[in-house]
């Protein structure tokens, strides 16, 4: 077979829109052989790609169609952030809000307690130290201090 072109070109992947028939034969690179080589498509193991032979070293290798116009894969990992409001509907699901406590930087509160504030209104205490409460109200999270003497 004569070689066409003095320079070898490697296939263009992305100009291939369908994949190359089973059993036929198919210009593609190798890779041990460094080179564009014959391949015989062995089977399609999925809609989009076929699995080659190379027809002088053997090599397998998989062609996979660039398949253009169609959307990327929607990654199902997906994690949607919580609105401050879902965490603060969840914190008070699981929270006894029947006391809620008045909020004062006088007085001590501990985690888990529901408050009451005069600005930011209902909360949950999610962390208690000393000095700071970390509380999360329905637009969001925030420090306050109590327990000042
Ligand atoms: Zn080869």
């Amino acid at each position: 077979m004569a070689e066409e072109a003095k320079e070898t070109t490697s296939v263009n992947a992305a100009d291939i829109k369908e994949l190359p028939a089973v059993a036929s034969n198919f210009y593609f690179w190798c890779a041990k052989c460094v080179g564009d080589r014959y391949h015989k498509v062995l089977a399609h193991p999925t809609k989009s790609s076929a699995k080659l032979e190379c027809e002088v070293c053997g090599k397998k290798s998989t062609f996979r169609l660039v398949l253009s116009g169609t959307k990327k894969k929607v990654t199902r990992t997906r994690k949607k952030a919580k609105s401050p409001e879902e965490v603060w509907n969840e914190l008070k699901d699981k929270t006894d809000i029947s006391q809620v406590e008045p909020y004062s930087m006088k007085k001590k509160f501990n985690a888990e307690m529901a408050i009451d504030h005069p600005k930011f209104g209902l909360g949950v205490i999610t962390e208690a130290n000393g000095v700071a409460i970390n509380v999360t109200f329905q637009d969001g999270e925030r420090s306050l201090v109590h327990n000042r003497q």
